[in-house]
């Protein structure tokens, strides 16, 4: 059985960990992959659960080895999607959502062009800053770099086969689980899932 790859990007602040989070506790077919950050803990942020936290030299190591799928800065730190834990995910069959910026998104579509793209948005500016602010986890300036970076964050929403808008999160889940169903009812899913079905009625 061959799984699907989802890539699911938003700006910080749009809800897009805690969307992440619901649709793996509804859906336990997903397995998320748990990226390499040289960013450090954020309170509550538990290493190999969050984020897989290494210092820089580490990073760069991983980097000249060969060991990332993709790898990107952003915000001024280095993240990256562990290739060989996606290799063995893949190979196994299992369905594996990436939460990654445009920029790792560009690499892995170019590798994998069958990869799902979903792009979530703010229902606003004013209220993509407003829930910015309220997080309380960031100093103010690396808010406002983080509001500049969403706006160049979501001039790439076009290359992404979806878009949703997280007004109301309720809304948002259903169509994030809407999405992950419609894809598994493509022609190549359903003919490996329902073979015998489909060997003795088509
Ligand atoms: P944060 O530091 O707020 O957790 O994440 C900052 C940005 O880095 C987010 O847009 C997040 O999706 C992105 N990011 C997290 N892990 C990866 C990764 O492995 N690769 C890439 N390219 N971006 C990542």
């Amino acid at each position: 059985m061959s799984g699907h790859l989802y890539i699911v990007a938003a700006p910080s602040g749009t809800g897009k960990t805690t969307l992440v989070r619901l649709l793996l506790e509804r859906d336990a077919g997903i397995r998320l992959s748990v990226s390499y950050t040289t960013r450090a803990p954020r309170a509550g942020e538990v290493d190999g659960t969050h984020y897989n936290f290494v210092d820089l030299p580490t990073f760069r190591a991983m980097v000249d080895a060969g060991q990332f799928l993709e790898w990107a800065e952003v915000h001024g730190n280095c993240y990256g999607t562990s290739k060989p834990w996606i290799a063995a995910e893949m190979a196994a069959g299992r369905d594996v959502l990436l939460e990654i910026d445009w920029q790792g998104a560009q690499q892995v579509r170019a590798l994998f062009p069958a990869a799902i793209g979903i792009f979530i948005l703010p229902p606003s500016l004013d209220e993509l800053a407003r829930r910015l602010d309220a997080r309380g986890t960031d100093s103010t300036e690396t808010i406002a770099t983080r509001l500049a970076a969403a706006r160049t964050e979501m001039r790439h929403a076009r290359e992404f086969d979806y878009v949703i808008i997280n007004r109301d999160l309720a809304d948002a889940l259903t169509d994030l689980l809407s999405v992950v169903r419609a894809s598994r009812l493509d022609w190549a899913s359903q003919n490996e899932r329902h073979s015998g079905l489909f060997a003795s009625l088509l």
